[in-house]
């Protein structure tokens, strides 16, 4: 159930339903509310609502709505919020900001190496996609690698390559963070919060990205076997723990077929946005694992109204430290760019 706090409501109305929430949910409190399209909202588990419970809240000075849901996740779902979510990614005293989400808005494209590896790749890339027409620059400094012994990232000094390329480009800047306690750092560097496939029921990281002292939006990965259901569960963590800027990443699930690095599933896109109001984004690149198909791939997720891309480039792919096979040219980028905002203006 969600609770709509009213705007007027005086601090002593705030605190009564603060204690009756806690008393009803067993929580010690501070209990998090979270500011959605200018209205304050806490969500609860509906199990625990009893009539008698639901007329206390009712009666609280304080409410000014409740709402019943039949979906597991609450503040991410579209019954709850029909209007898209629109994001801010960027502000403008580092870079250009850009809008994902929203009506009407553009696809949003995000590029970049898999890994910073260097300086000089890193700028390189960085600029050549800016002049490709990307939006927002992707970068790896923390990489969540199969293999102890493969390339691990840069780390820390990744972060600030980064935050150099963007002072060079004004591209906005997403990037991985794998552990809670790195939320806080990489977001003085990153515009966006990036938690990988392999991260998205890392609860803890979750719910530290959630309460990001920025409130940075974050592009939560699928998980490489999540239903819907547990994605959206995912990013309801994030919701509700005060920071409603997710952004949804489809990156392929894992199936049977070596053919290809993963399985993309096109068909979640429109699904998603039946059950959610929140962006959805395509990542061609580790979905497919060949940089043959990221082209057609990324014409398909657009043409199946993603609301943005993000790719892998890499301005000499066959020697990338990470993901090379996956990696596309800035000039096959530009291609891209070109075609999908084609098709994004033919469907609108
Ligand atoms: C990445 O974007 O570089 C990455 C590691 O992606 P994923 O978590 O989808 O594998
Ligand atoms: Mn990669």
């Amino acid at each position: 159930m969600i609770i709509t706090i009213r705007n007027a409501a005086n601090s002593e109305a705030r605190a009564q339903l603060m204690a009756l929430l806690c008393r009803i949910t067993g929580s010690q409190g501070p209990i998090t509310t979270t500011h959605m399209n200018g209205r304050e909202v806490v969500a609860i588990d509906s199990a625990l609502i009893n009539t008698e419970a639901h007329s206390l809240l009712k009666s609280q000075p304080a409410v000014e709505q409740t709402h019943s849901l039949k979906t597991p996740y609450q503040l991410a779902s579209r019954a709850f919020q029909s209007e898209n979510t629109s994001i801010t990614i960027g502000s403008t005293n580092t870079c250009t900001p850009v809008t994902i989400g929203g009506i009407n808005a553009d696809p949003v494209i995000m590029a970049g190496p898999c890994a910073v590896e260097n300086r000089e790749q890193l700028i390189t890339t960085a600029q050549a996609v800016k002049r490709a027409g990307a939006q927002v620059l992707r970068g790896g400094a923390f990489k969540p690698r199969t293999s102890p012994y493969q390339f691990q990232g840069l780390g820390i000094e990744g972060l600030h390559l980064l935050a150099e390329a963007r002072n060079l480009t004004g591209l906005p800047v997403i990037t991985e963070v794998m552990e809670p306690g790195m939320v806080e750092i990489v977001a003085q560097h990153a515009d966006v919060l990036q938690i990988g496939t392999r991260n998205v029921q890392n609860f803890p990281l979750l719910l530290a990205t959630g309460r990001n002292s920025k409130k940075l939006p974050v592009l939560l990965k699928r998980g490489l076997s999540s239903t819907l259901d547990e994605w959206l569960l995912a990013a309801e963590y994030i919701i509700a723990a005060g920071n409603p800027n997710v952004i949804l990443c489809e990156r392929g699930i894992r199936s049977y077929d070596p053919q290809t690095r993963n399985v993309l599933d096109l068909t979640c896109v429109p699904l998603l946005q039946q059950l959610t109001h929140l962006p959805i984004v395509v990542d061609p690149s580790h979905s497919t694992g060949r940089r043959e198909l990221v082209p057609i791939m990324s014409r398909a997720s657009i043409a199946a109204q993603a609301q943005g891309l993000i790719i892998e480039v890499h301005p000499d792919p066959d020697t990338a430290l990470c993901d090379g096979k996956q990696s596309i040219t800035p000039e096959q980028l530009e291609k891209i760019i070109h075609e999908t905002t084609m098709i994004a203006h033919m469907i609108r």
